[in-house]
């Protein structure tokens, strides 16, 4: 191969710049021309594209969201505009696509190869869940920006006796909230992976308020419950002071974590290797502590396991 394309698609993650910036580099340095596409899949239906050098990825890496744009392509799900997507790299003379996103972009990769177009995917979406790999980039900034906001929640849920709410991503997976949970002690987390009891909630908090713990943090999940709901709940039922945050789109703003960047340009490589391997159609991952590379029809056997152990500990911790 001699061109290929990067794109990023889905909801934006820190350490998607560093993932382009890595992918255009490393492909660079290994002797290939690279070319951007803007705005995910919609970028390959308006044909815009842009050749990127190293220069152009220069000061990117520290940048939360992606320079290179993102969307959701909703019309990229029919045939025959996956069609007209492929012969458009190929008229450009683009022998492969590098895709950065999450499980629906993955999805667009797929069908892409299927056109003959040799793709491979990097994971990065904050929400960490994805098939083919245990972690994804952008979940640990996402993480740690929920643990800051907390942090200070906690100062005024602390110094006014308050039961604070925090909503988080998460509309199907709950590992931001365990893992933010877990790691800013909150007395509570609220998962999609476990059915939420609203009256244990409640006892919960009173039977820690009997045993003089003054405030409470609770940190849900979007697809668990919203916050309002666990809110109202609360002060219905229970003579508690509960205040709501949600934090949206804050978690998915800032610069990449340390973490985040360094994995971005390990999966960055492993994308370029794999394509001039010729082993594409697959997806980059982390598995174990190794960096691998799945084709898209064994992906489904790997993922970022909810880790129960970890939930208990949450709440035997926080009290
Ligand atoms: P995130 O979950 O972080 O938002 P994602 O990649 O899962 O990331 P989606 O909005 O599900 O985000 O998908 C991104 C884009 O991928 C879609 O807008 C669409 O262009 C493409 N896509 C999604 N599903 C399919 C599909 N079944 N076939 C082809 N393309 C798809």
């Amino acid at each position: 191969i001699n061109k290929i394309a990067v794109l990023t698609s889905g909801g934006d993650a820190p350490g998607m710049n560093a993932a382009i910036r890595g992918v255009t580099r490393y492909a660079i340095y290994k002797g290939l021309s690279v070319e951007g596409i803007v705005r995910g899949y919609g970028g390959l239906l308006d044909e815009d594209i842009k050749p990127l050098d190293r220069r152009s990825v220069g000061e990117i890496i520290q940048r939360g969201g992606t320079f290179l744009r993102t969307a959701r392509c909703l019309e990229f799900i029919e045939p025959e505009v996956q069609k007209k997507a492929a012969e458009f790299l190929r008229s450009r003379q683009i022998d492969a696509l590098v895709v950065i996103g999450g499980d629906g972009s993955m999805k667009g990769a797929e069908a892409l190869s299927r056109l003959g177009i040799p793709t491979v995917v990097i994971p990065g979406t904050i929400d960490g869940d994805m098939v083919g790999t245990e972690y994804t980039v952008g979940f640990d900034t996402a993480v740690n920006t929920v643990l800051d906001s907390v942090n200070k929640i906690r100062d005024t849920a602390y110094s006014h006796d308050r039961v604070a709410v925090i909503e988080v991503m998460g509309r199907h997976a709950g590992f931001i909230a365990l893992y933010s949970g877990m790691a800013s002690g909150a007395e509570i987390v609220l998962t999609p992976e476990h059915p939420v009891d609203f009256q244990a909630v409640c006892s919960h908090l009173l039977e820690s308020h009997s045993m003089n713990k003054m405030s409470s943090i609770i940190v849900v999940a979007e697809g668990a419950a919203t916050g309002t709901e666990v809110v109202d709940y609360i002060k219905e039922h229970t003579y508690l002071q509960a205040n709501l945050t949600v934090l949206g789109y804050v978690q998915r703003g800032g610069s990449p974590s340390a973490y985040d960047s360094i994995m971005a340009g390990r999966f960055a490589q492993k994308a370029v290797d794999v394509l001039l391997e010729g082993k594409y159609n697959c997806v980059v991952g982390s598995v174990g502590r190794q960096v691998v590379a799945t084709p898209y029809e064994e992906a489904d056997k790997i993922r970022f396991v909810f880790d129960e152990g970890l939930y208990n500990l949450v709440h035997q911790l926080g009290r």
